[in-house]
């Protein structure tokens, strides 16, 4: 009964079972790994800001100045000037009246959807959302509908025949964190000024890294002022850790009231605030914009080697670049060849993606070197040929 053992085979037959690898030294272009060498191409760090040195002195001066802890949640005495900082700073970026920062994006999205939305009311939500949207919905009570990837006619259908007696909203990932394509965000836009919808977009992937100036997916679409409530993360893009919402002054005094991940949960400490704020300075100047073009650079040379090569990468159109395989033990015996071969992928299996699309997702860093890019390839070709064909 409460042996676990049987639960652990199951998966272990299935193909499911996962366990975690360590990485040794900072999340750089290429890492240790198992005492070897090998290029990492499945961190999130995608400007390669993790182990920048304004980022680390921004973090050390914080340190030195703040200590280590904020001891406490926000509204007790967690609060501290770095937190504040951050949120102009954000806010400022995101050109909004005001944002708040979470400890994590999970933390973000199970704290600010319940906050908004309850019984009565109705979430419309792409079924490729990440996995922490689905945990607010069902934390929300609210009436959860999930419409086909990014299917506007599924979408308008279904607004148009369901009763709502409270609040709608629409929420979408603006990068799709398994698949990398990016969501209709104009089309969602039109659709939340028709049925008078609240819109949410999660730009975990999206903040730093996509748009002219890198302020997201929002951005990239033209459509920054139809966001109600722009989310985003700091540990992926921006290379810190912990996320933040930005919108209306409104909208971040009812989630300092109402969001629970906000309220019980000691806040963020200093290094990581102050780290994130260096990280929005330098996204937001001209070696931002030389990070996003070396950036953009490899994710090309990547994709379309791979296109050449003759793989399916799903749809991707930005840094995440998945490779489609089908079934999780070819995806799983795919990456442990690649990694034998110095190369370090993940292969995604149910329950991040739906069952049969299992895939390798390789992920871009502007710190990639394009001849360490353009050998992944070849490994990669020559892996997918052994295995039978791409
Ligand atoms: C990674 C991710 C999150 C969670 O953010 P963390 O800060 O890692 O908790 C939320 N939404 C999306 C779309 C993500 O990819």
């Amino acid at each position: 009964m409460n042996d676990f053992r049987e639960e652990l085979d199951a998966l272990r037959q299935q193909g499911l079972f996962r366990s975690m690898r360590v990485i040794d030294g900072p999340q750089a272009g290429r890492v240790i790994l198992d005492a070897r060498e090998v290029l990492l191409l499945c961190s999130n760090n995608y400007l390669g800001l993790a182990d920048h040195p304004l980022l680390k002195e921004a973090a050390i001066c914080a340190i030195e100045r703040y200590g280590v802890s904020s001891g406490a949640s926000r509204l007790v005495s967690g609060t501290m000037e770095l937190h504040e900082a951050l949120e102009a700073r954000l806010a400022a970026f995101k050109g909004t009246e005001s944002a708040l920062v979470f400890n994590s994006g999970y933390a973000a999205n199970t704290g600010i959807i319940p906050a908004l939305i309850g019984k009565g009311d109705v979430i419309f939500s792409d079924r490729l959302n990440h996995a922490s949207i689905v945990d607010g919905a069902l934390l929300s009570r609210a009436k959860f509908i999930r419409y086909p990837h990014k299917d506007m006619a599924a979408l308008r259908r279904l607004l148009a025949e369901t009763d709502v007696a409270g609040r709608r909203l629409i929420i979408t990932d603006g990068v799709f964190s398994m698949d990398g394509d990016l969501a209709p965000l104009a089309e969602l836009a039109a659709l939340k000024r028709e049925y008078g919808a609240l819109f949410m977009v999660d730009d975990a992937h999206g903040t730093g890294v996509i748009g002219p100036t890198g302020r997201g997916s929002a951005e990239l679409c033209g459509i920054m002022d139809a966001v109600d409530v722009q989310m985003g993360t700091l540990g992926k893009g921006l290379g810190s850790c912990g996320a933040y919402v930005a919108g209306s002054r409104d909208l971040i005094e009812l989630l300092v009231n109402r969001a629970r991940s906000f309220i019980f949960s000691t806040s963020l400490p200093p290094a990581v605030l102050a780290a994130s704020l260096a990280a929005v300075d330098l996204v937001d100047s001209p070696a931002g914009a030389d990070l996003r073009r070396q950036l953009a650079r490899n994710t090309s040379l990547f994709r379309d080697s791979l296109h050449a090569a003759g793989f399916n990468t799903m749809g991707s159109e930005t840094q995440i670049v998945p490779i489609f395989v089908g079934e999780a033990e070819p995806a799983m015996e795919f990456s442990r060849r690649l990694l034998a071969e110095g190369f370090f992928v993940q292969g995604i299996r149910p329950p991040t993606v739906p069952a049969g699309s299992c895939r390798l997702r390789c992920t871009l860093m502007a710190t990639h070197g394009q001849d360490d890019l353009e050998r992944a390839v070849t490994a990669i070709s020559r892996v997918g040929k052994e295995m039978g064909g791409t």
